[in-house]
């Protein structure tokens, strides 16, 4: 049998397993960083496939690492598992995860007694805290030639280019009074949180295009007749380019700063969560990628097109040389992180598309691991988009 029979044999044989997990994990749900659950499902499936396992990796406890073959080109597929508060599996991750296991486990038959290895690597909470940022510098992707993972949605954009951001908690501290027999005795932190705005949406006219700054008023006040002596705002600001992030990210600051001044209050500011980097989606592999879905069978013809959000693989694409193409399950228009898109992600459509990326993500490693000549290009494409070397 050729390598890329028992590949697609292999994902035949496990079709009906790999469609149970991914929609146990969907009927379960859970928050990032305690996906205890879909880790435990996954991990036990892998090991009963040959996989070795090692959990709680970078100091995440439901991260893991499952690997196959122990020589020679490395290639590493990421499964996310974590769900969105309310909404549920409304971001797909539950397809996400099992399009890794698929991946993996029909790589693993077919480099089966040749050299090449694959990994399956769990990153939890994406949504929130950035998982793959810990992992990152854990130093588990310094061992991984090439990385991999889809976004299920409804358009198809092989090379994702992701926003870099940052995220801050702006908290004011005033003074409380009765607003209205002393209200001259208070300082009030909910103006400074109101004029925060106000001077954020002025500096919207003299931003670039690609910039984002969006947000929402955490705290505003116990009671309309106290003077608010604390309120809060969190923002998250973002942009292609990370130098370019980090100036409107200071004129953000000079805008609450300024509301401080204003209103008399005192500002602490905090950086909740990790910087992600822009996605810089390795040429070679997103081309390879494209034409192994093609020979996978692949054929929804969407004609929307989406937005850019921000990923944690971002931070992983400058370490390494990968991918994060966005696939669509459906040629309906139904938008991410909604009940709707949650139900969508649960047909048999979306898990027979999970499938066929596997199948694809699989045979692109495959092409990489029997082919030196391509690893080399694949490593001169990283060099050349993200100045680094790699591995
Ligand atoms: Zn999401
Ligand atoms: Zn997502």
């Amino acid at each position: 049998m050729t390598d890329y029979a028992a590949l697609q044999q292999k994902v035949e044989e496990e079709k009906n397993k790999l469609v149970e997990i991914a929609r146990a994990i969907h009927s379960r749900p859970e928050l990032g960083g305690q996906e205890f659950f879909a880790a435990e499902l996954i991990t036990g499936y892998l090991e009963e496939k040959g996989f070795k396992v090692w959990r709680g990796l970078g100091g995440l406890k439901t991260a893991f690492m499952a690997s196959y073959g122990d020589a020679g080109y490395h290639v590493g597929f990421c499964s996310e598992y974590d769900a969105l508060p309310d909404i549920g599996h409304g971001c797909g991750h539950n397809l996400i995860a099992v399009a890794g296991v698929a991946a993996g486990v029909a790589l693993a038959a077919a480099i089966k007694d040749q050299p090449g290895r694959v990994s399956i690597i769990g990153t939890p909470d994406e949504e929130d805290h950035g998982g793959k940022v810990d992992l990152v510098r854990a130093g588990v992707f310094d061992d991984i030639d090439a990385a991999m993972m889809f976004h299920p949605g409804c358009s198809n954009n092989f090379h994702v280019e992701s926003l870099a951001c940052r995220d801050f908690r702006f908290i004011f501290h005033g003074r409380s009074a009765h607003a209205s027999s002393e209200p001259w005795e208070g300082q009030n932190a909910l103006d400074a949180v109101i004029q925060t705005f106000n001077g954020i949406n002025a500096l919207r006219q003299h931003i670039k295009d690609d910039a984002r700054v969006h947000g929402i008023i955490s705290e505003g006040g116990l009671a309309p007749n106290v003077v608010p002596d604390r309120a809060a705002a969190d923002f998250i600001i973002r942009s292609r380019d990370s130098g370019y992030l980090n100036e409107v990210v200071e004129k953000v600051i000079a805008c609450a700063r300024g509301a401080a001044t204003i209103t008399g209050t005192t500002l602490e500011l905090v950086e909740s969560g990790y910087p992600y980097d822009a996605m810089i989606s390795n040429r070679v592999m997103a081309d390879l990628f494209a034409e192994s879905l093609k020979e996978s069978g692949y054929a929804v013809d969407s004609p929307h097109q989406e937005g850019r959000g921000s990923i944690d693989m971002g931070n992983v694409s400058l370490v390494t040389p990968a991918i994060h193409p966005l696939v669509a399950i459906t040629d309906q228009w139904v938008p991410g992180h909604t009940h709707e898109f949650t139900a969508l992600c649960n047909t048999d459509e979306a898990y027979e598309v999970m499938l066929t990326v596997g199948q694809a993500m699989a045979i692109t490693g495959l092409k990489a691991i029997k082919d030196p000549g391509l690893q080399a290009k694949i490593k001169k494409e990283f060099k050349r988009q993200t100045g680094n070397q790699a591995n």
